[in-house]
């Protein structure tokens, strides 16, 4: 049993320390026409190197899932320097994103087989020329899910049954998880082939349970993304999880990235703008990878987390995700 890398395959316990949703350069399709868009690859590859040799050498992360979908400026020759650079395990995945926010013309008009078909050579061929390999599929919908939101998820449910392959989604806004869940019943995936991305944007621990009795793993992958939710919020509904019993479906991840090309997708107030020029001006911007550890864990541990929940979250919950093993039951947890 191996994980696929954008430098190959590794064996899973060499996965060790995963952040399981974070990114490394994002470009929102036709970003690339904009003249202001300045994009220096050498300096993005110092950069991002640095970045990743932090993670590893000060909190000891091993591996990185970067889901970036395919029409979001995925490279897979930049991740692939940059894991060579940085000595990290990078893991990409196939698919694509939403129909609100993605999904090129092209693609829409393909069937599920024939979308489910591009899915399975980037995992067992590679992305492109680059002999890069997929070792996840990323699902997103919106805010409803849409008819094709649906399709795209089902493409991803044949590829995910033929070759054994995990399936990471996004889901928006706080919103959708049950239904994907569903969704996924249908197109014959396990449940803990799944992980739900986002769930910590909704606030109701309610809307938590559904998806862990569910038998999926629930991402709580964008702590310190305040815009979504307070992480005081995040820290008490996550001990909540943990306090019942849950703790192997939680995974821990930021969403964060280090290089974005052009503007964001939507416009910024005057008051976000000047927040990130301030942030940018102090070399502070984007965010660092390393704010889970130094920031976000001191909130878990106020709330009596110890430091082996946080480690058998880190280690045990994505080794155990990428072998496709069955969940352990609530005691053996
Ligand atoms: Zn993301």
């Amino acid at each position: 049993m191996q994980v696929q890398t954008v430098t190959g395959p590794i064996g899973l316990d060499q996965l060790g320390r995963t952040l399981m949703h974070e990114h490394l350069f994002i470009a929102f399709s036709g970003a690339e026409f904009d003249p202001t868009a300045v994009f220096d690859r050498p300096a993005f590859v110092a950069e991002a190197v640095k970045r990743l040799k932090q993670l590893r050498e000060e909190h000891g992360v091993k591996s990185f899932l970067d889901p970036c979908p395919i029409e979001l400026g995925r490279d897979a020759a930049l991740m692939k320097e940059i894991a060579e650079k940085s000595e990290m395990q990078v893991i990409c995945t196939t698919g694509f994103y939403f129909e609100e926010m993605g999904l090129p013309i092209y693609w829409r008009a393909r069937t599920e087989q024939e979308i489910a078909d591009l899915y399975i050579s980037e995992i067992t061929h590679g992305i492109g020329k680059t002999g890069v390999k997929a070792g996840a599929i990323k699902v997103a919908t919106g805010k409803p899910i849409t008819a094709l939101d649906k399709k795209f998820l089902a493409a991803a449910c044949i590829a995910s049954k033929a070759t054994g392959t995990p399936i990471i989604t996004h889901t928006q806004d706080g919103h959708g998880a049950p239904e994907q869940q569903e969704l996924f019943a249908a197109g014959g995936v396990e449940a803990h082939k799944c992980l739900i991305g986002h769930c910590c944007g909704n606030a109701d621990p309610a809307y938590h349970r559904k998806v862990v009795d569910g038998g999926s793993y629930i991402g709580f992958d964008r702590i310190g993304l305040l815009r979504f939710q307070p992480d005081e919020v995040r820290a008490d509904n996550l001990v909540k999880l943990v306090r019942s019993g849950h703790r192997a479906q939680i995974m821990m991840s930021q969403d964060r990235h280090c290089g974005w090309l052009g503007k964001f997708a939507r416009q910024l107030s005057p008051q976000e703008q000047a927040h990130i020029d301030a942030q940018r001006a102090a070399g502070n911007w984007p965010p660092p990878y390393t704010y889970m550890f130094t920031d976000f864990f001191p909130m878990l541990k106020e709330r009596g987390l110890t430091q082996h929940d946080i480690d058998s979250i880190l280690l045990d919950n994505p080794r155990r995700y990428f072998a496709g093993e069955p969940l352990p039951l609530p005691n053996q947890a």
